[in-house]
């Protein structure tokens, strides 16, 4: 989608701190982290939501489930000895404010709960 920041970055038209890619997902750096380690993991190709994703399963091969095999093991891999959050915010009342679904992983400090 062409107005979409994290297409941009998946296409390497805006830089990010890239820490995992296949074809399908990609990992990077949050530009504004929330906690000592804190990534986005999103689909190479645009869904807008999580939802948009599971009524895609047909065609996409289990991406979902990719999706949080990706994040959980590089949450184990990034400071998550102790535990780690993933979160994946999702339409307004969600908090979502990028477009283009990504699953937050948060790791290197106790988490709270509940979230705001
Ligand atoms: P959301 O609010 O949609 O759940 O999360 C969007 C996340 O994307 C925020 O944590 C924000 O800091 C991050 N973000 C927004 N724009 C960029 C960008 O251009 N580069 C990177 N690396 N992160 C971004
Ligand atoms: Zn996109």
């Amino acid at each position: 989608m062409s107005d979409c920041v994290f297409c941009k970055i998946a296409a390497g038209e805006i830089p990010a701190k890239v820490v995992y890619r296949d074809e399908g997902v990609i990992a990077i750096e949050d530009l504004n982290p929330q906690a000592p380690t804190h990534l986005l993991v999103m689909p190479v190709e645009h869904f807008a939501t999580l939802r948009d994703v599971a009524l895609a399963a047909n065609r996409t091969d289990r991406l979902g489930a990719t999706l949080i095999d990706v994040a959980s093991r590089l949450g184990s891999e990034h400071g998550g000895d102790r535990g780690f959050r993933i979160v994946v915010n999702t339409g307004a009342d969600g908090g979502q404010t990028v477009g283009h679904v990504h699953l937050h992983v948060l790791a290197g400090r106790a988490m709270s709960w509940p979230p705001g």
